[in-house]
């Protein structure tokens, strides 16, 4: 659990003040105070705090802003898209079989089974 401090703001609300470790900026969390009490006493954060989003509980959890989330987010994606680039595979050419109108009306089953399907009838 991070470091924070509590700002009590009036009977249901308390205001969190967090620094985020990673820029160090500071921000206010406003939170119900029977929330608070719950994940302080070992709620998880999700059901302590229900109505807010998720960049606010990461917070609370883990301090880090959502900007500096964001960043790396973007730092995963840029990897992500990096290896994805490096990788170089062949397309495949698809399978295409071309049979002439009229064998159609000719063909029996069998062939047709054989030749259009690639299977084979017993
Ligand atoms: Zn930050």
């Amino acid at each position: 659990m991070i470091q924070y401090i509590k700002i009590p703001v009036d009977a249901t609300t308390t205001a969190l003040e967090i620094t985020c470790p990673m820029c160090n900026s500071t921000h206010i969390i406003s939170v119900d105070t029977d929330g608070l009490k719950a994940y302080e006493n070992g709620a998880l954060v999700q059901q302590a705090f229900p109505n807010l989003d998720t960049y606010a509980r990461e917070m609370i959890i883990s301090g880090i802003c959502p900007l500096c989330w964001d960043e790396m987010d973007r730092q995963w994606l840029d990897e992500y898209y990096d290896d994805e680039e490096e990788e170089d595979f062949e397309e495949e050419e698809p399978t295409t079989i071309e049979i002439e109108d009229d064998e159609y009306f000719t063909m029996d089953l069998e062939d047709f089974f054989a030749k259009v399907l690639g299977l084979k009838v017993d």
